[in-house]
């Protein structure tokens, strides 16, 4: 019997309940589908066989179309980090938009939070605007290719910097196009012209050797080399980002940092947690206070070339760059993410991966879990994941019965198996999203022992 069969057999009951409980939503979908294409409008966010609407959430609650309640374990994929609605930020946001939502002109509290940026992020001596995290890396490879005089740019296969052209590059490419292990090839996604992929040089994120000889061949073209410190969960090995920044600072290309999200793991972010400085940051996420944003900064030379005044500056516009709302509802989000807050998520983050543990162990399940303090994503393979070759031989068609199973019991995750937690959150709720687990484990068991044997322990 083909896979897909197999897995139909086996999940059927579970789709039946996902429909019963979300039949508002169900229908709302096929009203969305008349006018957007496939019924969506983030691509990052579509699942089968429909989603659930959004009705209100507040602190780790969401409320759908039907009634249902989920604990939020995702917030917005990381940015909601002190929940839905958290009274101080709304009163930020209401005061705010009283006096005016975007304006043409600069205001107070865009001083006060890069202020309050720069303070945290030590390698960051300037720092400007955007509305989300694509314009932020986006934007400091401009400045990046700006002060170098080079177009190359080098990524991570597998790496997700947002959707702009040199982001869209061997981020989840076919593994049958993606070349040897030691010289990945550069895949343009779709709607990404091959001329870009010829400017965007794929290294293997973790691989110290092949990565230094890809870097050397380049080296003279490359403006910059860009890298997520913990690439989609996975952590760097000991020594990769500092062997990355000799590497770059030997031959003065500039290291771009994407800390889009795992700025959170700690006050100064994954620069301060691994002790590694780049010359460039990429922000969004956390810092809107749940409002669209994004920054880019670093080094005080470097940001010049976005200094209106001076010869050969990037065009940085943006009707909505550090829109007054944003900007007052990120100061005190920004404010409220103290080191005690930051360590007690992370906390509650080892124990959520301590009972998920256990419950594989209980149901002799090998799995991996990458990810560190407040976030972690699970992976079904028995090898270690430690790069996007590593991820992508994991049996990822065990997520969606997983992930629909999760919402039947009240979690809302990410559909790869991805979760983030919130500071109203506390022990609590990491024990009900531990019994939704279980649950779900036990329900698709059996699947997995027959589509994965593999995984199966003893
Ligand atoms: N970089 C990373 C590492 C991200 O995870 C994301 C979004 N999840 C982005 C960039 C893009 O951010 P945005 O969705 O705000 O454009």
């Amino acid at each position: 019997m083909p896979e897909r069969d197999v897995i139909s057999s086996h999940t059927e009951k579970i789709y039946e309940e996902y429909d019963r409980r979300t039949s508002k939503s169900q229908e709302l979908y096929e009203r969305a589908r008349r006018f957007l294409p496939g019924g969506n409008t983030r691509t990052t966010i579509f699942w089968n066989p429909h989603p659930i609407y959004f009705s209100h959430g507040k602190g780790f609650n969401i409320y759908d179309l039907d009634g249902n309640t989920y604990l939020d374990f995702l917030g917005n994929y990381t940015s909601l980090i002190h929940g839905h609605a958290h009274p101080k930020i709304l009163e930020a946001i209401r005061d705010s938009m009283e006096r005016g939502t975007a304006v043409h002109l600069p205001t107070e509290n865009e001083v006060r939070l890069a202020e309050l940026m720069c303070n945290r992020f030590h390698s960051v001596k300037r720092i400007r605007f955007s509305n989300s995290g694509t314009e932020a890396t986006m934007n400091a490879l401009r400045v990046a290719r700006a002060y170098r005089g080079k177009d190359k740019i080098m990524k991570a296969e597998g790496a997700y910097h947002g959707t702009h052209l040199w982001a869209e590059v061997s981020h989840h490419p076919d593994p049958r196009n993606i070349g040897p292990d030691d010289n990945p090839n550069s895949v343009a996604e779709s709607g990404t012209p091959s001329s870009i992929a010829k400017d965007v040089i794929i290294y293997p994120f973790n691989n110290q050797e092949i990565t230094e000889r890809i870097l050397r061949e380049h080296k003279e073209e490359l403006a910059a080399v860009i890298v997520e410190p913990v690439m989609r969960t996975m952590p760097p090995r000991d020594g990769f980002l500092d062997f990355l920044r000799e590497v770059t600072s030997e031959h003065d290309i500039l290291l771009v940092f994407d800390e889009v999200i795992c700025a959170r793991v700690s006050v100064g972010g994954a620069q301060e947690r691994y002790g590694v400085a780049p010359d460039l940051t990429a922000f969004g996420k956390v810092f809107g206070g749940g409002l669209p944003f994004g920054a880019f900064g670093g080094r005080e030379d470097v940001m010049e070339f976005s200094n209106p005044t001076r010869e050969r500056s990037i065009d940085h516009g943006g009707t909505f760059n550090a829109n007054p709302v944003t900007m007052a509802a990120g100061i005190v989000a920004t404010e409220m993410l103290t080191s005690e807050a930051i360590n007690r998520i992370n906390a509650l983050g080892d124990v959520q991966r301590k009972g998920m543990e256990k419950t594989l162990e209980e149901f002799n399940i090998a799995a991996q879990l990458t990810g560190i303090g407040s976030y972690m994503q699970m992976h079904f393979t028995d090898e270690d994941v430690k790069d996007f070759r590593s991820s992508a031989r994991a049996k990822s068609s065990l997520n969606a019965p997983l992930y629909i199973s999760l919402l039947n019991n009240g979690i809302s995750a990410a559909p790869r198996i991805m979760t983030a937690l919130s500071t109203p959150m506390s022990n609590t709720e990491i024990g009900t999203f531990i019994d939704a687990f279980r649950k779900s484990m036990e329900r698709i068991t059996p699947l997995i022992k027959q589509i994965a044997p593999n995984l199966t322990i003893g």
